[in-house]
C-alpha cells in the first residue's frame, strides 16, 4: 500500500526567499528537480551532451583551417 505524503521533499534553499524549496524530489534523488545539481542522473546527461556540443564545435573549427 503506498503511503500518501511519504515522498521526500526538497530541502534546498531557494535563492530568492533562502526559505526550503518544499517541492517533491525526483526519484533517487534528494532534490526535486529544480534543484537536483549537476551530479544527479539529468544533470549529468545534460553535462555530458553539452560536452559532446563543444567538442564536435571545435573540431569543425579545426578542419576549418
Ligand atoms: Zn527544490
Amino acid at each position: 500500500m503506498a503511503v500518501a505524503g511519504a515522498q521526500q521533499k526538497c530541502g534546498a534553499r531557494t535563492k530568492s526567499t533562502g526559505r526550503p524549496c518544499k517541492n517533491a524530489v525526483m526519484k533517487g534523488t534528494s532534490r526535486c528537480r529544480k534543484h537536483q545539481g549537476e551530479w544527479s542522473p539529468q544533470g549529468v546527461l545534460d553535462r555530458r551532451q553539452r560536452e559532446l556540443d563543444d567538442a564536435k564545435r571545435k573540431l569543425a573549427k579545426a578542419r576549418r583551417k
